[in-house]
């Protein structure tokens, strides 16, 4: 059944070369109980390595049932380990971590039994060599007779045709050895056993066949056999673990050491918290963006300009050409010019052509409408409001005259008083209103004459407010002090209702005198008559912004609807002046001349004939007056007459405000726009192509962009002690596969093929990744718990920190994916052990 043929050995060993085994010709019998005596050193191991396929032999062959093995692959003798080769060794050779049980079980492990067919065969060899009590202790629980027995069951367990035995009776006493030998005696009943011993009389006793070895050669042989001929082939099931057996194999491994696991683990998941932490954050903040982008900014139209230069991508884009201008003049010896102010008006842009815009716009009404909740067109035309009791003088509520009347010299206040616009045009569209405002008294308007009072949150409203609305006197503050009682003042919101003012026609402000239109508005007699007789505008209502719109712009201020605007805008059409002006837009009604670059100055060559009669009875004092009026609007154009007159076309808007639904539909409404450039390009009307500015929306996207670039800096450095943690795993698994040397050794002695063995320290680092990941995460998920109370705390945002669940999916599997590779060369050194060797490391 077995045979060798003229076998040598030769080690090599640091270039010296030692024969083990010399020309060795034997046969052995299916079923004898085969003693080798010989000295130490004389190459019994080597004969028992060789013959169970555990080593490789220098020359000769090995027949087994006839077949020459000098064709085999690793697989062959690993397949010939596994199912026809049993091992016992004087060391037992057991695997510490694993109980009696599952070292038996190994062997059956390999050559993918069922787990429960398993544990029945295992129970079975080990009842038979009487250890069935104590299949559940570990090897180190058990005296040496119960490891020899053990590791003799989990020869057998696979039931080889061939049991070979190394000193299984070195390490033990004389009664012991009895026992083992009676053991080994009652096995070679069925099978070959074939056993190396240094006690002639226990081979004496209890073998059949005794052969002694010398200096690597056969010198005696008791019974010798001769092989009849070929028994035909044989084939080996090829062994092949399971991934999951590696996986439980790993994770036993792991559990014998779960402080070490633990705190690898840990180590290893420092990295995974640190980047699971980051992208937590940046989630929650670019959540909490879009949530304010969402919920908030929607309030903030997307508007159009007639005159767009002073928005702020213009003014972006202008700045960073300015400052990228300027030729380099370092070598030339003189010094350059970088012209920033200069380029920076020139790149002023051209007025955008609303006019067609908004005709465009009219003939595509419902695509408009289909995405905003309301298009707003705004004029520059802005209601003469005067405070509506004359009596101490005139108070001009809009423009507020507040800043003239300020006896200061702070600038802050100054600037503030001369730019509070206090009266705004809202929306015309009820329903916008009430998205927008919270009635807090009163009604909407309903009616050109009626505004209403927009307080904040707390329904405070500023008194700079108040001071320009003449409902404080704007005297009490030149005479404030220290000691002036700063009493918080309140109104009864039946004290502001009700609360009217009167509306000066523009155009009413001037008069035609001696044939040249004069601004009256100094004329303080005039100025009260036309008060006096003014239309009254009422507040009508109170409104405080609907919780989560932050439109601040319109907080604390008067707000009047556009039929006020039409109302004004047809009261000026309807005036002499602006008839006049209508009426032939060549002329500069207030001097009678046509408009021209060339007169802007008074000449008494250009009067018309009315003028030059008026001129003739004057005195010296009233003539300078009529020209300084004169001059006053000498050198204007139409546009600007329009403007001082108060004439507003209404197909000419100066801009147009869309307030979109979402933030998607303002994201479609900007592709509308853009639709119609396309159209206006392609038709070659440059000219009318529109630029616009959506500001809110530039400036989130430059802090989207800043934030994105803080997670990629951050998670870049985080990921430094991720690769830092899986070279420690890596060092670790390499100290796991010294510290399971032996282990690899009896596994391959076993039948376990290099895969097998590179496959179950695979498995133990996947699940030291899987582990560390899940821990990494686990722990990301408790910090943010801390994390986001002190957010919610300091920001009042809450749930800021929130790892997405991709993320933290990614993450476990980026961390097994890294200390699977970091595990991929220890766990090929292990693979590639010699088990020779491996057996013999302690
Ligand atoms: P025995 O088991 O009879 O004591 P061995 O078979 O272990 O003897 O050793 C036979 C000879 O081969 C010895 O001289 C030993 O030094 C040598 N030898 C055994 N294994 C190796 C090895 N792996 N490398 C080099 N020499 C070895
Ligand atoms: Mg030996």
């Amino acid at each position: 059944m077995l045979e060798l043929q003229q076998i040598t050995k030769v080690y090599r060993t640091g270039g010296q070369e030692v024969s083990a085994l010399k020309d060795i010709n034997l046969a052995f019998r299916a079923s004898e109980f085969v003693s080798v005596l010989g000295q130490s050193g004389s190459g019994k191991t080597t004969l028992l390595n060789i013959i169970g396929g555990l080593d490789q032999y220098t020359a000769g062959d090995l027949l087994i049932n006839g077949r020459s093995t000098k064709a085999f692959k690793d697989r062959d003798w690993d397949a010939y380990r596994n199912h026809t080769i049993g091992f016992v060794f004087q060391s037992y050779n057991l695997i510490s971590h694993q109980t009696a049980l599952s070292n038996v079980e190994m062997a059956l492990t390999l050559s993918g039994v069922s787990k429960t067919e398993r544990r029945r065969r295992a129970m079975e060899v080990l009842r038979h060599v009487g250890l069935a009590e104590q299949a559940h202790k570990r090897p180190n629980q058990m005296s040496g007779g119960q490891m020899q027995r053990v590791a003799i069951a989990r020869a057998l367990v696979n039931n080889p045709d061939i049991l070979l035995a190394d000193e299984p009776t070195g390490a033990l006493d004389s009664e012991t050895s009895v026992q083992i030998m009676e053991l080994l005696k009652d096995i070679a009943k069925d099978r070959l056993v074939i056993m190396v011993t240094h006690n002639p009389d226990l081979a004496a006793r209890y073998s059949t066949r005794i052969i002694k070895v010398l200096d690597g050669r056969i010198v005696d042989d008791s019974d010798p056999y001769s092989q009849q001929g070929a028994s035909g082939q044989v084939a080996f099931k090829k062994t092949k673990m399971r991934f999951w057996t590696a996986l439980a194999l790993s994770f036993n491994n792991l559990l014998t050491k779960k402080g070490r696991t633990f705190l690898t683990a840990f180590a290893g998941s420092i990295g995974i918290i640190g980047i699971a932490l980051i992208l937590s954050l940046s989630n929650g903040v670019q959540d909490y963006i879009d949530q304010v982008q969402e919920d908030t900014l929607v309030a903030y139209p997307l508007s159009l300009k007639k005159d767009d230069s002073n928005s702020l991508t213009s003014l972006f884009s202008a700045r960073m050409e300015a400052l990228e201008g300027g030729n380099d003049h370092s070598q030339s010896g003189d010094v350059g010019v970088n012209a920033a102010l200069e380029n920076m008006l020139r790149s002023e842009t051209a007025d955008n052509d609303l006019e067609t815009f908004k005709n465009y716009l009219e003939k595509h009404r419902k695509e408009f409408e289909a995405l905003t909740k309301d298009i707003h067109y705004s004029y520059d035309l802005s209601p003469q409001i005067y405070a509506a009791d004359t009596a101490d003088g005139i108070t001009a509520v809009n423009p507020s005259d507040l800043a003239e009347k300020l006896d200061t010299n702070n600038v802050m206040v100054k600037t503030m008083a001369a730019n509070m616009d206090v009266w705004s045009e809202i929306s015309s569209d009820k329903a916008m209103l009430s998205s927008q405002y919270q009635m807090v008294a009163g009604h909407l308007p309903n009616s050109a004459d009626e505004v209403i009072l927009m307080v904040d949150e707390n329904n405070n409203v500023n008194d700079l407010v108040l001071y320009s609305l003449g409902l404080k006197d704007a005297e009490e503050l030149n005479h404030l002090s220290k000691e002036t009682a700063d009493d918080e003042q309140t109104y009864a919101y039946d004290d502001l209702l009700g609360q009217s003012f009167k509306l000066v026609i523009q155009s009413d402000l001037f008069q035609k005198e001696n044939g040249l239109w004069t601004d009256k508005s100094s004329d303080q007699a005039y100025m009260s008559d036309l008060i006096n007789k003014g239309e009254d505008i009422t507040i009508v209502g109170i409104v405080k912004p609907q919780e989560g719109t932050a439109d601040n712009a319109s907080v604390g201020g008067i707000g009047y609807t556009q039929a006020l605007t039409k109302h004004i805008s047809e009261a000026v059409k309807d005036s002499q002046i602006a008839k006049e002006q209508l009426a032939d837009k060549g002329t500069n009604v207030f001097t009678g001349q046509a408009f021209s670059a060339d007169v802007t100055a008074f000449s008494s060559q250009n009067l018309t004939d009315e003028q030059r009669m008026a001129l003739a009875g004057m005195t010296a004092e009233e003539l300078a007056a009529y020209v300084s009026q004169y001059n006053q609007n000498a050198d204007a154009t139409y546009e600007d007459n329009a403007k001082t007159i108060g004439i507003i076309d209404l197909e000419d808007p100066s801009s147009i405000h869309f307030y979109a639904r979402s933030f998607e539909d303002k994201e479609n409404l900007k592709d509308l726009i853009d639709d119609y450039n396309r159209q206006m390009k392609k038709a070659g009307k440059e000219a009318q192509v529109i630029s616009y500015t959506d500001d809110i929306a530039l400036v989130m996207s430059s802090v989207t962009t800043m934030i994105n670039m803080i997670t990629y800096v951050l998670v870049g450095f985080v990921a430094i002690s991720l690769v830092v943690s899986s070279i420690m795993i890596a060092i670790i698994t390499y100290i796991s596969v010294l510290e399971r040397t032996k282990e690899i050794g009896i596994l391959r002695a076993m039948g376990a093929s290099k895969k097998d063995v590179r496959r179950i320290f695979t498995a133990e680092t996947a699940i030291e990744g899987a582990v560390s990941g899940v821990m990494g995460i686990v722990i990301t998920l408790l910090l943010n718990l801390p994390i986001n109370s002190i957010i919610e705390q300091i920001t009042d945002a809450a749930n800021i920190s929130v790892l997405p669940v991709w993320a933290g999916a990614v993450l476990i599997a980026v961390s097994i994916l890294l200390t699977v590779l970091a595990g991929v060369i220890p766990s090929r050194f292990a693979a590639k052990k010699d088990p020779v060797e491996a057996l013999h490391t302690e």
